[in-house]
Order: structure tokens, then sequence, then C-alpha cells
């Protein structure tokens, strides 16, 4: 067998993965398709001792760290299928070539599918946002919108006057329950019924949403829960089992991070209902350690 893992996805996942791996000595192939989902960023925070560099900038300085391990090889691309044979598994790279190894971790991430507000995609990142963590305190003390896309949208919206004076779009859709309206209530929230149908100023700036009755409601910021989906189909490919998160699909794992295939591990976003790159890096390296530990048996 050429490889002992393939690990797929070169991201906070993948390549911690890769670390724990490379470390232990393994031969290792990562594919990366170079498209982790918080580029559109342009900075990360949260992520200890990283905090306020771009993704990439985060990403490139472990890949580097990572090519100083003789036992890592890399392939800049996109996996188009896997395949469990005889004893291992095959991964097909764009391009044609096919690499074989006895085991997997995926950790492709996810994609976004933003609501079909005009106005949202250019500022995505910037002042439409998904993580009040992550980005919030740089858009802190100006008035903050969360514009509904989930039942959960009213929970979202609770946590939100941390940052600042907020308002709730339902969309016309996503009432908050008694138990919801209360909480908003206590916190200060202004609930808005009438859904947001554009977002105003000179993008990425934000400077307030257009109602569908005409009104303008000042925001500097709004939060928004995308629909999710896997970035990669290969998890299904491989006939891994799926549960449903708040935003979408995420690939089924046991504790040390195998999915319901044995032989295939995965990690980060792709399996998991919670979306950060410091718990994606976390369970990248459960991963990393889980499938070296079945490579021992
Ligand atoms: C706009 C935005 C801002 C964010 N900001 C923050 C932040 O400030 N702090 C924070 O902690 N979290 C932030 N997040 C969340 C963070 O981006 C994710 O939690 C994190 O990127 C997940 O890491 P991952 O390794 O699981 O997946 P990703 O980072 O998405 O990486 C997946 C990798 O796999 C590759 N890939 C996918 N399919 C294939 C394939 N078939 N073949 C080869 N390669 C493939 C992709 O190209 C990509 O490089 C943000 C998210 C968004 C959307």
């Amino acid at each position: 067998m050429p490889y002992d893992v393939i690990v797929v996805g070169g991201s906070y996942a993948g390549l911690s993965a890769a670390m724990q791996l490379a470390r232990a000595r393994r031969r290792l192939l990562i594919v990366d398709a170079g498209l982790p989902r918080n580029r559109f960023a342009h900075a990360a925070h949260g992520f200890l001792g990283q905090d306020g560099k771009p993704p990439r900038e985060i990403i490139g300085e472990a890949a580097r760290q990572l090519s100083a391990y003789p036992t890592v090889e890399w392939a800049h691309g996109e996996a188009v299928d896997a395949r469990k044979d005889d004893g291992g598994f095959t991964v097909a790279l764009a391009g044609g070539r096919e690499a074989r190894a006895a085991r997997l971790v995926l950790a492709t991430g996810l994609r976004d599918e933003l609501p079909p507000i005009p106005g949202m995609r250019e500022r995505w990142g910037a002042t439409v946002l998904h993580c009040p963590y992550c980005h919030g305190y740089e858009v802190g003390d100006r008035p903050l919108g969360v514009i509904a896309g989930n039942p959960h949208s009213p929970e979202q919206a609770a946590l939100i006057p941390d940052w600042g004076p907020t308002t709730y779009f339902t969309q016309g859709v996503f009432e908050p329950d008694a138990e919801q309206a209360a909480h908003l209530a206590a916190r200060g929230v202004h609930v808005e019924r009438t859904p947001v149908v554009e977002l105003l100023g000179a993008a990425p700036e934000l400077e307030a949403v257009r109602l569908a009755d005409g009104r303008i409601v000042p925001v500097a910021a709004v939060f928004t829960a995308p629909r999710t989906y896997m970035a990669s189909p290969l998890a299904e490919a491989l006939g891994c089992a799926f549960d449903e998160g708040m935003t979408g699909p995420f690939i089924r794992v046991d504790g040390r991070k195998q999915t319901t295939v044995e032989g295939v591990f995965a990690a980060g976003d792709a399996a998991s209902q919670m979306h950060n790159a410091t718990l994606a890096s976390a369970a990248g390296v459960m991963a990393g350690a889980g499938a070296h530990h079945s490579l021992t048996r």
C-alpha cells in the first residue's frame, strides 16, 4: 500500500489530523483543493495564538511546518471519488491520478448557501456573518441584525445584544415561540416581522436593510445561519451515515472520529454540528490519532 493514510482536505481539521500522523512517522498524502470555508473573511478570530491573522496565513504556516516531515506528500487539487477495495481505499484525483491507502481521513468542510437576499453574497465574511464569537467583536457597539434562517435563529438573536443593540428579522417565517419571545424581550431584542429584501451601502460595508414595505432599518452588520452542505460528495460515495444538524447534514462519527465505514475517519465542520476553526482542529487531532490507533491493530 503506497500510503498509510490519505487525508482529503488540508485546512484546520485535515492538517491537524495530518500532523499527528506525520509525527507517528506514517506515510500520508494530503489532498487539498485550497478552499477553506472562512476564506471570505480577511481575518480569523478566536483561534488561540492566531487571533486576527488571515485564514490562508494560518493554514499556510501549518502546511509549511508539515512539509518538514519526510513522510508527508501533497496533491494540490480535488479528490473526485473514493471507494473501498481490497484491504484499503482508492482515491481518484482530478486529472486522472489514483492513490491508495489503508485509511482515509475526510476533512472536506462545508459549503454555505446564503439566503437569496440581494447584497448578502458580496458582504459575506465582512458584515454578513454567521458567528458572533468569530467576528462580533469587530462590529460591536453598532446596530446589529439577525436575519432568520432556521427555527434556532431566535436563540442566535438572543446572544447578539452582548455586541450591540439588536433587531431580529423573522423574515415572516421564523416567528419565535413563547419561550424564545420572552428571552428576546428580556435581552432587549427588537423583533421585526416584515421581511428584509435588500442590503444597502457600499459593500462590503453595510449601512441598512430595506424591508418589503419600503422601510429602511440602519444596521452595521447582520448575522444569519446559511443552509450548509457537504463541500465534497466523498463521504456519501463511501456510504458514510449522516445526521441532521441545525443548518444541514454532517457525517456521523464515533469518539475516535471513525465514520460508520470502518477505516474512514472524518473531522471538522463536515463531521460536527459546531463550526469553528479550533473545534475543527481539535477534531482533526482526534481523527489523526484514531486513524493511527486503527493502523496499529
Ligand atoms: C465567513 C466565515 C468566517 C469564519 N470565521 C471564523 C473565525 O474567525 N474563527 C473561527 O474559529 N471559525 C471561523 N469560521 C468557521 C471556520 O471557517 C470553519 O469552522 C473551519 O474552516 C472548518 O475547518 P475544516 O478544516 O473542517 O474545513 P475547511 O476550513 O472548510 O477546509 C476544508 C478543506 O477541504 C478542501 N476540500 C473539500 N473537498 C475537497 C476534495 N474533494 N478534494 C480536495 N480538497 C477538498 C477545501 O478546499 C478546504 O481546503 C468562519 C466561517 C465562515 C463561513
